[in-house]
């Protein structure tokens, strides 16, 4: 290992962020820092325990017939574990799959088939009347064991608290909790923020909340999320076919809201980092195509010891995590001045990596957005160029970035030749770092 690990780096960091907010988000943890250390988890050496680190790949958005979702949750969860991924959460709206669901199918429905065939007639319940068949979609804690697997497989609770002005993946809650609303968005994005940090509280189990698909019906702006405290995710790509990632000619896509985010809050509002997600939101599972909201798009992939709720949000909340569409890497490491990335490569597709950051001294002002009538369009505003600054470009599999002392953050994100035009596939996106000393 040529350098520290992003947890070292980000435990020097915090005591340079004056937030107190930043303490806060992870009020949790010392609950389960104790687990980690104190549980059996038969490491004996330090050495031991840093060549346990693995890369654990997921989704934390996924929706089925719960909610909005066309499939049954098991297939759902089938088709993640079967593409090679870790761990999943299933995050309907509003509600958490639990307690008794009994939906209507009408006779010959291909899903229905399809799920009886998979699970046979021991597993999948139903009773027919005189017209229909009314089936039961069975909880979380039914379907658990039939994948779940020690260092295979994790299912987490989750919900899409679906509010009126904007949505939020509650991540690993015990209980559903209903939209909070509010007057603003900012307001009711808080709302539902803090309405899952007390739970976590309450509970003592480690929980986040991510901030979902903020261009979807253009419901959020990077003003409205930089202000939010207690908060550490938000999705730079959901790859929804209508959550508009990309931004258009007035609405600025999620990663330039990311720059913005990233630089107001850490030069202007002493707010703490915000860490970027990829996810699928699938709903579509039988129908195939761009048009289609279907899995396997965009996910994470998260660095810890285990593959355990506790692990994996103690990761995340450290920073020790990437998003992507296409791009997996061996090695991120930071060591509070230079950033190395070691891609996985695989056969015939090349890399470009972009450090991206803002830099002291940045043009900080901005204008409005205007209409073909002048008048003033609420979204994102308009800012300089010196904001989210492509710092240097390198091809290859390994790239460095070594701080001058002169950057806020620095990001990166690796394009591969898989990616096409006006799509995000075949990229990563690595998160955000500071240097060692931040005033
Ligand atoms: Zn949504
Ligand atoms: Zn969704």
């Amino acid at each position: 290992m040529t350098g520290f690990r992003f947890n070292t780096i980000f435990h020097k960091t915090k005591q340079f962020h004056r937030a107190g907010n930043f303490s806060k988000t992870i009020a949790i943890l010392p609950v389960f820092f104790i687990s980690l250390f104190f549980s059996d988890c038969g490491h004996s050496s330090g050495q031991e325990v840093r060549d346990s680190l693995r890369w654990w790949k997921g989704n934390l958005h996924t929706h089925t017939l719960w909610s909005d979702g066309q499939d049954y949750p098991e297939m759902v969860t089938q088709w993640y574990k079967d593409h090679g991924y870790h761990f999943l959460a299933l995050s309907d709206h509003n509600i958490l799959s639990e307690g008794q669901k009994w939906i209507d199918v009408a006779p010959g429905d291909a899903v229905f088939r399809k799920y009886l065939e998979r699970f046979g007639p021991d597993w999948v319940e139903q009773k027919a009347t005189d017209d229909r068949i009314q089936v039961r979609l069975k909880p979380i804690s039914e379907f658990r064991c039939l994948f779940e697997e020690p260092g295979r497989f994790l299912l987490f609770q989750a919900e899409e608290i679906s509010d009126t002005l904007a949505h939020l993946n509650a991540i690993n809650i015990s209980r559903p909790i209903p939209p909070q609303g509010g007057n603003s968005p900012v307001e009711l994005l808080q709302n539902n923020v803090n309405a899952v940090i007390a739970q976590s509280r309450e509970t003592g189990r480690p929980m986040f909340c991510q901030i979902n698909h903020p261009n979807f019906r253009w419901a959020l702006t990077a003003e409205d999320i930089m202000q939010i405290r207690d908060e550490k995710f938000f999705e730079i790509y959901n790859a929804h076919p209508l959550t508009q990632s990309f931004g258009d000619s007035k609405h600025a896509g999620t990663e330039r809201m990311w720059d913005i985010i990233l630089t107001k809050r850490l030069a202007e509002l002493n707010l703490p980092l915000i860490y970027g997600i990829a996810a699928d939101d699938a709903h579509v599972y039988h129908q195939w195509g761009p048009a289609y909201a279907n899995p396997g798009r965009a996910w994470i992939v998260v660095r810890s010891h285990h593959l355990s709720p506790e692990s994996i949000i103690r990761a995340m909340d450290a920073g020790d995590f990437y998003a992507s569409t296409g791009v997996a890497f061996k090695d991120i490491l930071f060591d509070g001045r230079t950033l190395k990335l070691v891609i996985r490569p695989e056969n015939g597709i090349s890399y470009i990596t972009q450090f991206i950051g803002t830099l002291r001294g940045y043009d900080s002002t901005s204008r409005s957005v205007v209409d073909a009538n002048g008048i003033q369009i609420r979204t994102t505003r308009i800012y300089s160029n010196d904001i989210g600054k492509i710092l240097v470009e390198i091809k290859g599999t390994i790239s460095t970035y070594t701080f001058t002392g002169n950057e806020i953050y620095v990001r990166a994100k690796v394009i591969s030749t898989r990616s096409k035009d006006n799509t995000n596939a075949g990229i990563a996106w690595v998160q955000p770092v500071v240097p060692g000393v931040i005033k």
